[in-house]
């Protein structure tokens, strides 16, 4: 009966996130009166996995079959709904990532399940099983009530703060009996990206957009992202004029960030643009023009010319770090 949740890790070592997913597992098995059972694919050490227990995992199910080092949404979706029915799991959790969108559909059509996207809310079991849930890009709220016996919730990342507790989990193998077209792709090269802070984990992030004129002016950018130890990122139009390369580009057609920090500079506010970053827990805009639409999603904003601002902030947070050590 255990809460099941899937774990992800880079190369063995496991994400900011999934420590998330689990905690969030764990708000929820605390409801239910039972435990949680993390899922982790793929090589990773007995170690790196036994630390789920800090974030409220009672047990790991491994399997430890290294095809799944890869992303194979059909073999990963064979491995948690093995899991799902060895623990009698009636509540999985996802993250609503680009893992969670191959895996966790897949998952809920085997099982039967009602599943909820973009997921913001432990359930509200007083009437139901109510979870609060992004809509229209993050626009909107919708509360949907799943009335499946399985549900299937993809969290999305760093809506809760991390709390370590007491706690080791204990590590079980599992042997999942994959089918043939289980891994129906074939990893051929993997060309990663470069850079200090990744994107997609990054709680601050310098973002630049057209009104940075050209690649030339990045180092302002990159500057300021050094000294916060940030993450950047562009819009779209800067990306498809090759000043910055296509992973930085954040929106709609884009990767979708939820940082602690998002500072925003040169960049009008775009509905499109927003749809990737207005889930961020604090946005700065720094834009010349005062009726940018960009201040109307702004926690500050800024109104001036780039080219000033940026280097003074650089300083400034230098200066403030100097003081601060
Ligand atoms: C189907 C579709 C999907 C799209 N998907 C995305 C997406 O995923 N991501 C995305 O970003 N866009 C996307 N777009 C494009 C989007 O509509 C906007 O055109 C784009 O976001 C604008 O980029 P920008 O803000 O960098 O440029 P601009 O709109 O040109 O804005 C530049 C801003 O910089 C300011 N500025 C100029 N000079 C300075 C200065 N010296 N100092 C400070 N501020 C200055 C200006 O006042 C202006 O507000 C999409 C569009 C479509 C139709």
């Amino acid at each position: 009966m255990s809460v099941l949740v899937l774990v992800e890790h880079t190369e063995g070592t496991i994400k900011k996130k999934s420590f998330e997913a689990v905690q969030y597992a764990a708000g929820i098995a605390k409801q239910q009166n039972t435990s949680v059972t993390a899922l982790v694919l793929g090589t990773v050490a007995d170690g790196e996995m036994t630390a789920l227990g800090q974030y409220g995992a009672q047990k790991v199910l491994h399997v430890a079959d290294a095809r799944l080092n890869e992303l194979h949404g059909r073999a990963y979706a064979a491995a948690v709904t093995a899991a799902a029915q060895k623990e009698g799991s009636k509540v999985i959790v996802t993250l609503n990532d680009v893992n969670g969108r191959a895996v966790a559909p897949r998952v809920a059509v085997k099982l039967q399940a009602g599943l909820v996207a973009g997921a913001l809310s432990y359930p509200d079991t007083e009437k139901g099983f109510v979870v609060k849930k992004t809509v229209f890009s993050g626009k909107a709220f919708a509360f949907v009530d799943v009335t499946s016996p399985v549900k299937v919730i993809m969290l999305m990342p760093n809506t809760f703060q991390l709390q370590k507790v007491d706690g080791t989990a204990t590590v079980e193998k599992l042997d999942v009996a994959f089918g043939d077209k289980a891994f129906g792709v074939t990893v051929k090269e993997v060309n990663k990206v470069k850079g200090e802070v990744p994107l997609a984990e990054a709680e601050l992030v310098v973002s630049g957009g057209r009104g940075m004129k050209g690649p030339e002016n990045w180092g302002l950018i990159e500057d300021l992202a050094k000294e916060l130890g940030a993450a950047t990122a562009c819009s779209r139009p800067v990306a498809d004029s090759h000043w910055r390369p296509h992973h930085e580009h954040v929106g709609q057609t884009g990767g979708t960030i939820r940082p602690n920090l998002y500072i925003a500079v040169g960049i009008s506010g775009a509905i499109q643009h927003l749809a990737g970053v207005n889930g961020s827990k604090t946005i700065v805009v720094i834009n010349k023009d005062p009726e940018a639409p960009f201040f109307k999603a702004a926690t500050y904003g800024v109104v001036g010319d780039a080219m000033e601002i940026l280097p003074r902030l650089t300083t400034a947070v230098k200066k403030f770090k100097e003081n601060h050590k």
